[in-house]
């Protein structure tokens, strides 16, 4: 039987950052991938690094988030270094655009809140808001500043932390589905690929939205990792003439400029189980926010439509942390931010596996919270 310190299982974002860091400590780290790598959610994200709340349940994320957000240049920085590839990381901060009648009182409302939660963000008026971006359309009524906000190209950033992950002597393992886990008393000992027995010190799971079907016999993963896919779908559009710098952003949508001149318009939030798919209610809905917030887009090309299935949680937060079987580690559930979160989730894993204990507060967002709410519905049945 195959033998390293840890095995990681999936090969998104969350699992090649994680196998990075880890490698950077010289442990030999093995990831495997039931397909090849970066083809899921951290293919199809936008690439925005936002930690500003999208609804009330997120405000427990802000922390998580800025600090992540914090840690983006120097991780960046790190794979670009190692890899020798680019992630397109730009820093040039984001506008969010509130529509009549009540646009000022939301923008307002909006500022004040980023202020509590220690975000940066600025009112900043229509007329400063269109000497920056000429092309927002009359619909805007006030716009917010967030000018610590970033973005990456998924799509580059994944290229770039596989090869760097390999690169410090990580073995990547494709076609390599993970059927279940071994487990010998209270202790995870390895992972079941097929037929194959792979022994690790520990076993991380980041398997995206997938985590929860992992072993489903036994229901051991789905315990502590109540995984779902949330569908989102996203248009490339390459405009004729227009220019978009920063991200704008409304509560219906957001747009994403890319370094070639693309503009990348998202997103939807569906539940529609496993099915990745492109629809015209879909499409229909970012293009009437895509053409609102920027009309100059109505003559652009459509370059690409595709959809990722977004891994969601019960609480919309992430799973992060060690459980209660001494080996497994879980850090999935990344949602709506998993890009933003790489960074902080790779250093905490490497704390976990390497210290036993984290640097950071990430009570809210650990594996138990599922295993006990259920165990204590058991116990009441
Ligand atoms: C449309 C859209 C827009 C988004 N925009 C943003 C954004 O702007 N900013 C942001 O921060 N986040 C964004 N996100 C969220 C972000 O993409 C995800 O949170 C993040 O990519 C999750 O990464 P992951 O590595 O956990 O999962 P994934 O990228 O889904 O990777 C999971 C991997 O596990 C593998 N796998 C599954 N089951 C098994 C198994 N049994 N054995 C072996 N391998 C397995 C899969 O093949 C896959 O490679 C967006 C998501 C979507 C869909």
């Amino acid at each position: 039987m195959k033998s390293f310190d840890v095995a990681i299982i999936g090969a998104g974002i969350i699992g090649a950052s994680a196998a990075f860091e880890l490698a950077g400590t010289k442990l030999r780290v093995v990831v495997l991938d039931r397909q090849q790598p970066g083809l899921e959610a951290s293919w199809a994200a936008a690439g925005m690094l936002s930690p500003a709340p999208d609804s009330p349940r997120d405000i427990p994320l802000v922390p998580l988030g800025r600090e992540s957000l914090k840690l983006y240049p120097n991780f960046v920085a790190a794979i670009e270094e190692v890899s020798g590839r680019s992630t397109a990381y730009a820093r040039e901060g984001a506008l969010e655009i509130f529509r009549a009648p009540h646009g000022e009182n939301d923008r307002d409302h909006r500022v004040s809140q980023c202020r509590r939660l220690r975000i940066a963000a600025e009112a900043v008026s229509m007329e400063a808001a269109r000497s920056w971006e000429g092309e927002i359309g009359p619909a805007a009524h006030a716009a917010a500043w967030l000018p610590e906000e970033g973005t990456v190209e998924p799509r580059l950033l994944m290229d770039a932390a596989v090869s760097a992950a390999r690169n410090r002597g990580v073995e990547f393992r494709t076609n390599s589905e993970v059927t279940g886990l071994l487990i010998d008393g209270a202790r995870c000992s390895g992972v079941l690929a097929g037929e194959e027995k792979i022994s690790a010190g520990h076993v991380i799971v980041a398997a995206g939205c997938f985590s929860s079907r992992i072993g489903r016999e036994t229901d051991l993963v789905a315990r502590y990792a109540p995984t779902r896919p949330v569908r989102g779908q996203m248009i490339a559009l390459r405009p004729n003439g227009a220019h978009l710098k920063r991200v704008l952003r409304s509560e219906r949508g957001y747009l994403v400029p890319r370094g070639d001149g693309r503009i990348v318009a998202g997103s939807t939030s569906e539940e529609a189980g496993y099915e990745k798919r492109v629809t015209p209610a879909g499409v229909r809905r970012i293009l009437d926010n895509a053409l609102e917030l920027f009309p100059a887009l109505a003559g652009a090309e459509i370059v690409e439509t595709w959809s990722g299935l977004r891994p969601g949680t019960p609480d919309d937060l992430p799973i992060l942390g060690p459980t209660d079987i001494e080996g497994l580690l879980i850090a999935t559930g990344h949602y709506r931010n998993g890009i933003l979160l790489s960074a902080v989730t790779a250093k905490l894993i490497r704390e976990w596996v390497t210290t036993g204990r984290a640097t950071f507060d990430t009570r809210a967002f650990s594996p138990l919270r599922f295993a006990e709410r259920k165990s204590l519905a058991q116990n009441a049945r």
